[in-house]
């Protein structure tokens, strides 16, 4: 796809990868003696001597089959967060090239941009936490090289509408990254149906949510193959470990597991929900298509340090653009919010009322 080679830059699309030792003999068996490993086995048990498949090829054609895309689709990396940081690489140059962000989003898009020197341009969401498609639209013009969308997004936990992505999708002429890490706790489809629509779309998906696999770390990234071929070149070869590959290849077959687990909280955060709008100190609590809400009360500094001190964590956004007043609270088993809502109850109230 000449168009989407044109944007890679031009170094990148030059490079010549390492080639790892897992590269040049792709064989199962064998007495491998090319990658000066460990043959007598690991200290602390286990076998984790080898190094793991760079190319991740069975849990690709897992997940190929679970999401409907081809393996040459998928990117697989260290988290999510190392395919944000790998698109800004493959992209965007230091010295000319800008993205653009809708605050208030997701805190790694700008703090990518920052270590790799990328300037960019801030656009806030509106009232509604919806794209301010009247500012934001012209600035397309400007070229973005990259333009990130989180639907659902954090911290405001609502879908950006469809007609609105669609939108930008339609004027941009760099990459429009669409981060999905909340999808599976969302009414509304994914937009990886769209990729061979638009092969100028990235969508982020992860197993650090809903697959509850955090401390694993596997993120990924699917595109048009161009794009994950880019990626793929510049990545770190063993990227993702072998315990991690081991132990997400058995959970892609339970997809049932995360399905039960999704329906569950849901269940809680609806019963959340519900139980933080009645009580009179909250002064809003925000739709959610994700796994968490945003509640906005009159003292988000007194009430963050006082559940600090009954040891209950919440993540205190109340200095972020826009969400002033604002606490996220993730949804926790039934027993850990009930534990949340006590202590709300108990909490003193606001000295400056
Ligand atoms: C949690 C989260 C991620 C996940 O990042 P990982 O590195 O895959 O754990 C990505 N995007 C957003 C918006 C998130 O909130």
């Amino acid at each position: 796809m000449e168009q989407l080679e044109r944007l890679i830059r031009p170094h990148i699309r030059q490079l010549k990868p390492y080639s790892s030792a897992r590269d040049e003999y792709t064989g199962q068996v064998g007495v491998f003696l090319d990658a000066n490993e460990n043959p007598l086995g690991s200290v602390g048990g286990g076998h984790y001597e080898r190094y793991p498949d760079p190319h991740q090829r069975p849990i690709k054609a897992r997940l190929a089959e679970l999401k409907g895309v081809r393996e040459a689709q998928i990117f697989l990396g260290n988290g999510s967060d190392e395919a944000i940081d790998l698109l800004y690489r493959v992209f965007c140059d230091p010295a000319q090239d800008h993205v653009l962000l809708n605050p208030p989003t997701y805190g790694m898009y700008k703090v990518s941009a920052e270590i790799n020197g990328i300037r960019y341009q801030e656009i806030l969401l509106n009232e509604a936490y919806q794209l301010d498609l009247p500012t934001l639209l012209p600035a397309l013009r400007q070229a973005p090289k990259l333009t990130f969308l989180c639907s659902p997004n954090n911290p405001t936990a609502n879908l950006l509408h469809r007609d609105d992505v669609r939108a930008v999708l339609e004027q941009q002429q760099g990459i429009v990254v669409v981060d999905e890490a909340y999808i599976d706790f969302a009414p509304e489809g994914s937009w990886l149906f769209e990729l061979d629509h638009y092969p100028h779309l990235v969508v982020l998906q992860t197993f650090s949510k809903a697959w509850g696999m955090a401390g694993l770390r596997l993120g990924m990234a699917f595109g048009h193959p161009t794009v994950i071929a880019a990626m793929n070149r510049i990545k770190p070869p063993y990227n993702v470990n072998q315990l991690t590959q081991e132990v997400v290849l058995k959970a892609l077959d339970h997809p049932e597991q995360r399905e039960e687990m999704v329906r569950e909280i849901l269940t809680q955060r609806k019963q959340l929900a519900l139980a933080l709008q009645a009580m009179s100190e909250v002064e809003q609590v925000f739709p959610s298509d994700a796994n968490f809400l945003l509640i906005k009360v009159p003292d988000p500094n007194g009430w963050y340090e006082q559940l600090i001190q009954r040891q209950l964590i919440v993540r205190n956004r109340s200095t972020v653009q826009r969400c002033d007043g604002c606490l996220r609270i993730t949804v926790g088993t039934a027993a850990e919010n009930a534990q949340l809502l006590t202590a709300l109850q108990q909490l003193s109230p606001n000295p400056a009322l």
